[in-house]
């Protein structure tokens, strides 16, 4: 099974929908748990990493291609 690609700052597709419709989340944080933000009603929530591989569809807007210098944020 191939490994799901993601990073800090990409839109992804849920699954599930979130409860306010959108299936659209925006990484925010990465570490050991993953923050992801609703891009619908801007709630954010934090889910452990292999719940969020889960439960994650696909990306939709990688931001691999502009790289602003400060993506890697680890506390
Ligand atoms: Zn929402």
């Amino acid at each position: 099974m191939e490994r799901k690609q993601f990073q800090l700052g990409d839109i992804v597709q849920m699954k599930k929908n979130h409860p306010c419709g959108s299936s659209e989340m925006e990484i925010i944080r990465m570490g050991m748990d993953i923050r992801i933000k609703c891009v619908g009603c801007k709630h954010s929530v934090l889910v452990p990493r292999a719940k969020f591989e889960k439960n994650m569809r696909k990306v939709l807007r990688s931001t691999a291609s502009k790289v602003e210098g400060n993506t890697d944020v680890i506390e």
